[in-house]
């Protein structure tokens, strides 16, 4: 049996609060092993993202090459897409790789800055989303991939029409009083958390939901068991936040209380 262990796809910050970094820890904390693969390398701080420079394909493609030839991944998460032409690599590598995906659909940073294009949002949605398990969006996010949607069952139900298997939006990005994020399957059926919210905006909090997904997914857990899972250990990250910056505090991964 190969050991449980989650390829990670992602950006790097070098503020190490989002991005691979944010997955490499929640993997750790949520006991499996992370294989890193940057897509991008950014210049950002606690408070926005300034510049993303995406890693050449051919690079990436023979990054992967050699890894998977060699070592064999339980799971898979997808974070930052660095440009438009990694989007076919990522597609063939699921094609083949037949383990649970993760996707973070990182679109936007929570400072406001647009990361990925139009087009590589469109390529996104038609050639990735029938390959993913669970897709994490936020309430913006949701509606930004399905435009034209009313609410969030109807964005949902889009991107489940694409194909992917699991939608989970969250709503830590919103202002309510607790944070209600709802889990979304083929099947209609739909299975809301409520979660009281902590005070402040973090940076790093989506990525570590979803690398968390797939740490509980790469040892074998059911989705609903590891989206439950990852919620509680994401929760307990941001009781204790670290400020490191002017902007936003990031989510404390290594918790000793984690599940
Ligand atoms: N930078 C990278 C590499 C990311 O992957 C992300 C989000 O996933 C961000 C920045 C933005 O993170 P946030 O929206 O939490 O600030």
């Amino acid at each position: 049996m190969p050991v449980p262990s989650v390829l990670c796809l992602s950006g790097l910050d070098p503020t190490g609060g989002a991005g691979l970094q944010a997955d490499i820890e929640a993997c750790f904390a949520n006991g499996v092993h992370a294989f890193g693969l940057v897509t991008a390398l950014t210049v950002q701080d606690t408070t926005n993202v300034m510049m993303v420079d995406a890693v050449p394909r051919r690079l990436l493609q023979q990054q992967l090459d050699r890894l998977l030839a060699d070592c064999s991944p339980t799971a898979v998460k997808i974070g930052l897409i660095g440009a438009q032409d990694q989007v076919s690599m990522l597609a063939e590598l699921l094609g083949f790789l037949k383990v649970p995906v993760v996707c973070d659909p990182v679109l936007r940073a929570g400072g406001g800055r647009n990361l990925l294009t139009s087009a590589t949002t469109q390529e996104f949605l038609v050639s990735l989303i029938p390959k993913i398990t669970v897709l994490t969006p936020n309430a913006a996010e949701v509606h930004r991939l399905a435009p034209g949607s009313n609410d969030d069952v109807t964005a949902a139900s889009a991107l489940l029409q694409r194909g992917c298997q699991h939608v989970l939006v969250t709503r830590g990005d919103e202002t309510s009083d607790d944070v209600v994020n709802t889990w979304y399957q083929t099947s209609g059926a739909e299975l809301s958390w409520r979660w009281k919210r902590m005070p402040g905006k973090f940076h790093g909090a989506g990525c570590t939901l979803a690398a968390a997904i797939a740490a509980r997914l790469a040892h074998g857990e059911t989705v609903r068991s590891a989206i439950q899972v990852a919620q509680q250990y994401t929760q307990a990250t941001l009781q204790t936040p670290l400020s490191l910056g002017n902007g936003r505090p990031i989510p404390q991964r290594r918790v000793m209380d984690a599940p």
